[in-house]
């Protein structure tokens, strides 16, 4: 996990919101259809195409924000995104079927720990209570109404891996309604999220609330993912074209990241990331791998190259 920085497009994503309200408000400045608090219609109408998948539409916005090294990745699991695939998942942070005195509480919940929540969303139900004498005072709020507000929204993989039937987890929408502390929207996340040499995931600033989330972050297959690029993070490479790299190379590569000259002793957990012995050179494990090359570039096992 890492922070998403939701004050660097905001002008963009806000433009999107503003248009898709103003759209409407069109007909009947007085009688928004779909009215911006209706959970279901209103957000189903902004993932029309014409909103979300033009060039400048906010799946675009959204894949961008979340980009590191090179990719955007899952706001869970930092798995790389395919932008062209189905397999995404977007995630209302401040659940979109909130309102009324629960919607207010849980809003100064989420508001108080991530400023970007603070400072551009508003509840629907809030937003609902306002009138605007023309469709253009739409554009003097800064707020946007919690169901639809892009700084409200977050990208995640589908939680299945590509070649693993996988149950879901947290990355699938597992979470429902539960409330989370938005650690991916506090810039804290920086120094409280950390993984250990096991590939162990923790949250110093857990209050509770992301003990579920993180459980499913340590399953064994991350874990394992997670651990062998502890390892081979020791070793400088560029891996920007990994996917094409000759298995003479990667071989090397897990030797000399585990300090090994035998490959065979390693631990079949290990050895079988580097997609040796596979089945048609299939490199299920090795694809799989390099999904989660975040990990390879996150400080805490990046700096150990710094000290070789
Ligand atoms: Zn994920």
């Amino acid at each position: 996990m890492r922070y998403i920085d939701k004050y660097r497009m905001h002008s963009a994503a806000h433009a999107i919101n503003v248009k898709f309200l103003k759209d409407c408000y069109a007909d009947d400045i007085h009688t928004p259809l779909p009215s911006p608090a209706s959970s279901k219609s209103s957000y189903e109408d902004f993932k029309k195409p014409k909103y979300r998948d033009s060039v400048s539409g906010w799946k675009n916005l959204l894949l961008e924000e979340q980009k590191s090294e090179g990719h955007p990745r899952c706001c869970y699991c930092m798995r790389r995104l395919n932008p062209t695939a189905s397999k995404i998942n977007y995630e209302h942070i401040i659940p979109r079927s909130l309102s009324g005195a629960e919607g207010q509480e849980q809003y100064a919940y989420y508001s108080s720990h991530a400023p970007a929540l603070h400072d551009h969303v508003i509840m629907a139900d809030e937003f609902e209570k306002k009138s605007f004498a023309s469709t253009n005072d739409i554009e003097g709020e800064d707020k946007m109404p919690h169901i639809t507000a892009l700084s409200n929204l977050v990208v995640a993989c589908n939680g299945t891996r590509d070649t693993f039937n996988t149950i879901g987890c947290c990355c699938n929408g597992n979470r429902k309604d539960n409330k989370i502390l938005p650690i991916m929207l506090m810039e804290q996340a920086c120094t409280k999220v950390k993984y250990d040499q096991n590939g162990i995931l923790y949250i110093s600033c857990n209050d509770g609330t992301l003990s579920q989330i993180i459980d499913e972050l340590n399953s064994d297959t991350f874990k394992e993912i997670r651990s062998v690029w502890y390892h081979l993070s020791r070793v400088s490479k560029d891996i920007s074209n990994a996917l094409s790299m000759p298995m003479k190379e990667r071989i090397e590569w897990f030797k000399s990241a585990y300090s090994t000259t035998n490959f065979a002793t390693l631990k079949t957990e290990v050895r079988r990331y580097s997609g040796f012995g596979e089945k048609d050179n299939a490199d299920t494990y090795w694809k799989l791998l390099l999904a989660y090359d975040w990990f390879y570039y996150y400080p805490g096992y990046a700096k150990q190259r710094a000290k070789a």
